[in-house]
């Protein structure tokens, strides 16, 4: 069984909301992942079986293997469908905002939603969240807002009720979040709601297939590139960065997602406990940092400190506004800096 995830507080709340709205819209982050989106579906759906209006709404569009999730193709994108979307927030009664913790993640579609007179409410499991919900919904310590959302959806009795494609997307959600279950993923309870969801006819197996071996053929080889060429070891073998840069993404014919994923693998090279990825963003002139720590390091705290960014303890990203190069020594100083905080080499 699990515990509650709304207070009594939270749960009247929740509920008076609920009561009142009439047309919902339900929102996640700017460049949507798995758990982004299959909490967003996971949560429209509930609220589609109450007689609700849902709506799912997305700042951009998203890789291509995300369209697997069920019902993905009902997703609205603002950079598609500007003005739709803009009538929708104007005229909802509650926006629900999942798996992100300020607007700021929003990008050019964060006014309009500041402006909406619409209740708010956040979903998310990032911590420190912002204060701009009128009903706040924050859990750090859980593996994805994925989660959170089934644990409502049972908290308010909904499980019986919950669609074989909404447990679809809220175990893509998990899954993803966790690297197939790989990280952040210890609490027993969610091997019991992996279980619940397995009842409602989810095909795990299909769904890992789905995302993790739907990657093209470009996306393979530049893998190989990146490792074999890129790579660059830092602090005595226990860190590491590579650099895709706007030349080298148009060579292997890059589209979104192309690297999704490239950052964790060298964590699998022993002692490694930090990495980190840089990619030339040339629409915003920006280079964007992903980082990925094993363990004890605090990537979250470090994205903050060096990269104007944060996330979470074990993933988190930012951004510079410079050159590769500059991008690259600044990323040299910053493990030098911290490298105090990375774990000694294991023995032979
Ligand atoms: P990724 O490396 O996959 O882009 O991001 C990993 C995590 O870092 C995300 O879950 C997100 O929470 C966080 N993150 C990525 N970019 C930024 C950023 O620019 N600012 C903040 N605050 N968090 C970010
Ligand atoms: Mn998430």
């Amino acid at each position: 069984m699990l515990n509650d995830i709304l207070t009594p507080q939270q749960l009247t709340q929740w509920i008076a909301l609920i009561r009142e709205a009439k047309r919902v819209v339900v929102i996640g982050h700017f460049g949507p992942d798995g758990d982004a989106l299959g909490s967003t579906l996971g949560l429209a759906s509930y609220l589609y079986g109450m007689g609700k209006h849902a709506r799912v709404v997305m700042p951009n569009s998203f890789a291509d293997y995300l369209h697997s999730i069920p019902r993905a193709e009902h997703v609205l994108t603002y950079d598609r469908h500007a003005e739709l979307i803009t009538r929708h927030l104007r005229e909802a009664d509650v926006i629900f905002c999942l798996d992100f913790n300020t607007l700021s993640r929003l990008e050019s579609m964060c006014a309009i939603v500041k402006a909406s007179a619409a209740k708010k409410v956040m979903i998310d499991h990032h911590e420190a969240p912002d204060d701009f919900a009128d009903l706040t919904i924050s859990h750090p310590k859980l593996s994805s807002t994925s989660e959170m959302v089934f644990r409502i959806i049972w908290q308010l009795g909904g499980y019986e009720q919950l669609t074989l494609d909404a447990a679809t997307a809220l175990y893509t959600g998990m899954m993803t979040d966790t690297g197939g279950f790989t990280y952040n993923s210890n609490d027993p309870d969610i091997y019991f709601i992996i279980s619940q969801l397995l009842r409602k006819g989810v095909n795990k197996d299909q769904i890992y297939r789905n995302i993790f071996h739907a990657y093209s053929e470009g996306r393979m080889r530049l893998m190989g590139y990146v490792m074999y060429e890129k790579l660059e070891m830092l602090a005595d073998g226990r860190a590491s960065v590579f650099a895709l840069t706007a030349e080298e993404q148009a060579r292997f014919c890059y589209t979104r997602g192309d690297s999704e994923g490239f950052v964790n693998m060298p964590l699998s090279i022993k002692d490694v406990e930090l990495s980190v990825s840089l990619r030339e963003d040339t629409d915003k002139g920006l280079i964007r940092v992903s980082t990925r720590s094993e363990t004890s390091f605090p990537c979250n705290l470090w994205a903050a400190e060096f990269f104007n960014g944060g996330g979470h303890h074990n993933a988190a990203g930012g951004s510079m506004p410079c050159t590769m190069d500059e991008a690259l020594v600044r990323v040299r100083l910053a493990v030098e800096a911290w490298a105090h905080l990375l774990p000694e080499k294991k023995k032979k």
